[in-house]
């Protein structure tokens, strides 16, 4: 069986592959309630000069997306989907909240820092920007980034669903 790595987020490659690496289709339907695969690959490989990948996304294969396996961007271990999470992870270096792979161990230690983060900076209107916009980028809207209070109150809400595997994002 063919194996595909996808990886979401910033993981050790740095941002160019974590954001290019798979996309979707803005086609696609909002079902938040189970996860999805990726359906665009881009090839990525590794070449003397580093690595490359080609900027022409294709279509992902049954074969594929049956033998997927997504690399865990805290412990860098290969899982199925069956065993990973995507969750919103607030990274640093990028300062910004990013569509990021957990396994089983890792995704609620993770959720945690990333409510953490968001509690710790919701008072300041660019962070509250950035939060909405990730969530817009999963389709789901209705989020107001202009009031704090609110936002505060429906954010830590998304993030309990998320939790409660309630809303299950995809990659
Ligand atoms: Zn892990």
């Amino acid at each position: 069986m063919s194996s595909v790595w996808i990886f979401v987020g910033a993981v050790g490659f740095g941002a160019v592959l974590g954001f290019t690496a798979c996309s979707r289709r803005p086609a696609d339907d909002a079902d938040h309630t189970r996860f999805r695969p990726p359906t665009e690959l881009h090839t990525v490989s590794l070449t003397d000069g580093g690595i490359a990948i080609d900027p022409q996304p294709r279509a992902v294969t049954a074969d594929e997306a049956t033998g997927s396996e997504y690399m865990c961007s805290s412990c860098y271990k290969a899982f199925s989907q069956a065993h990973i999470h995507v969750i919103p992870w607030f990274n640093d270096s990028l300062s910004d909240y990013v569509t990021t792979f957990r396994c089983d161990d890792d995704w609620l230690s993770s959720l945690d820092e990333t409510r953490a983060h968001f509690l710790a900076s919701v008072e300041h209107p660019e962070d509250r920007a950035r939060f909405v916009a990730f969530f817009a980028r999963h389709q789901l809207s209705g989020l107001d980034a202009s009031d704090a209070a609110a936002l505060r109150s429906d954010g830590l809400a998304l993030l309990d669903k998320i939790r409660a595997k309630q809303i299950v994002l995809s990659p």
